[in-house]
């Protein structure tokens, strides 16, 4: 097991006195996707400013890679690239008179070169989906959009590890769930991913980890059915239960579950309840899934995958595929939760096709995979190559496909 991040003992006052932090020990594994969650006050931002070393602890230390922090100027620099911060408030992160000056910012200051500046920043701004809004004054934009900014500032530094304080507060619905889906994507390319929430349904099914804060200290650290399915604890920390467990307990209480296996969302609460009143065999003939990375695809080809298809619904997952399938005037059935959605749609017999790109093309065959594997259902998933997608068959309304029909565990390999 590595840890990427450590406090030992790490304790905080306040400069008017206030223990923010007593006697935190946790450790933070590489690649997860970490949620500190407590009420108000718990000390979640001020543990978080420990992590890049923006505060000191009074007591204790803080570790990165197993190394103790050094709070000289040279090393804090070297910290603060490799552990980037977002704050909660994109106002106060971002300052510069354009969006292309505010992301250059980091790079910037690492005293990189102009066109290596550029590189970075160019990337950032595409990753984030903001490409072409380099010159636009940031106030001027919406709060999902500054949010994306100060995302792509850090970004554009190439840390190891992000760290967002309440990443959804004062966002819309959709907006928030697009920001957790970049969180989503930037983890399946390996990022570790720290949040702070008083969201219990974000931390729940988000989270592989959870820690719970209460009054400067950690109540308990967990995965998230441990943390969630207590409801002394939950109570103790002046939070309330994820409506899908809630419900869970509702209906164990009631005897219609047993309480051997509490769902993480929905679609494993559905699967519950199926399975308890009709059984899993009784199913219609399941719907197939559709994988389209997009990053090996023209607009043209998207078009023709989007035209050509005979699926009933499509989602996107992350900025390209969005923007792509914006480009071919494709009106999105899904664009956040997509993959959930789509294994739903399979099995009430209906076939989507998901468009994404990167690392999240993986991500969404395995999360399929394991869902079959965990459910026992069995969905047919095709990874799409635009290349087999010219000679899309337009008599049979059929999508063909480079790789042939294949059950997820042979699709993943
Ligand atoms: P959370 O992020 O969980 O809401 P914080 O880390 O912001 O908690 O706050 C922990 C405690 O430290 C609270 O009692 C808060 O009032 C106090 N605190 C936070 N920032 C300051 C500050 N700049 N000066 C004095 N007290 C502070």
């Amino acid at each position: 097991m590595t840890f990427i991040l450590e406090t030992r003992n790490v304790g905080y006052s306040y400069g008017d006195g206030t223990k923010a932090l007593k006697d935190v020990s946790i450790s933070l594994e590489e690649g997860e996707k970490i949620a500190l969650v407590g009420p108000n006050g718990a000390g979640k931002s001020t543990l978080m400013l420990m992590f890049n070393g923006i505060l000191r602890p009074s007591a204790g230390e803080v570790l990165f890679h197993n190394q103790p922090l050094q709070y000289d100027s040279a090393r804090l620099r070297e910290i603060r690239r490799k552990v980037g911060m977002v704050f909660q408030n994109s106002d106060d992160q971002i300052f510069a008179p354009t969006v292309y000056q505010d992301v250059a910012f980091g790079p910037v200051n690492l005293g990189f070169p102009k066109d290596r500046v550029k590189l970075f920043v160019d990337y950032a701004l595409q990753y984030v989906g903001l490409s072409g809004y380099e010159r636009r004054p940031p106030h001027h934009l919406s709060g999902g959009e500054k949010k994306r900014v100060a995302i792509a500032g850090i970004l554009a530094m190439e840390p190891e590890v992000l760290i967002l304080d309440e990443p959804t507060s004062n966002l819309d619905p959709a907006s928030s769930e697009e920001i957790m889906e970049m969180l989503e994507e930037l983890n399946s390319g390996g990022k570790t991913m720290i949040i702070s929430t008083h969201d219990v349904e974000l931390a729940y099914r988000w989270a592989d980890e959870v820690i719970l804060m209460e009054d400067g200290g950690v109540l308990r650290k967990g995965i998230g059915p441990e943390i969630f399915g207590d409801e002394d604890l939950i109570k103790r920390a002046r939070l309330k239960l994820p409506i899908v467990m809630d419900l869970y307990k509702e209906l164990v209480n009631r005897h219609l579950l047993d309480d051997s296996r509490p769902p993480r969302n929905i679609l494993e609460l559905t699967d519950l309840v199926e399975s308890r009143t009709r059984g899993t065999n009784s199913r219609v003939t399941l719907g197939k899934i559709y994988i389209s990375n997009v990053d090996d695809a023209s607009p043209e080809e998207i078009k023709s995958i989007l035209n050509g298809s005979h699926v009933n619904y499509t989602g996107a997952m992350g900025t390209n595929a969005k923007a792509l399938a914006e480009q071919a005037k494709k009106p999105l059935d899904f664009t956040y939760g997509v993959i959930d959605k789509c294994i739903l749609k399979a099995l009430t017999g209906k076939t989507s096709l998901i468009m994404t790109s990167g690392g999240m093309v993986d991500h969404s065959i395995k999360r399929i995979r394991d869902y079959c594997e965990e459910s026992g259902a069995e969905i047919e998933v095709v990874k799409l190559s635009p290349l087999a997608e010219s000679s899309v068959n337009p008599d049979s309304q059929e999508i063909s496909s480079q790789t042939d029909s294949t059950k997820p565990a042979e699709a993943a390999q």
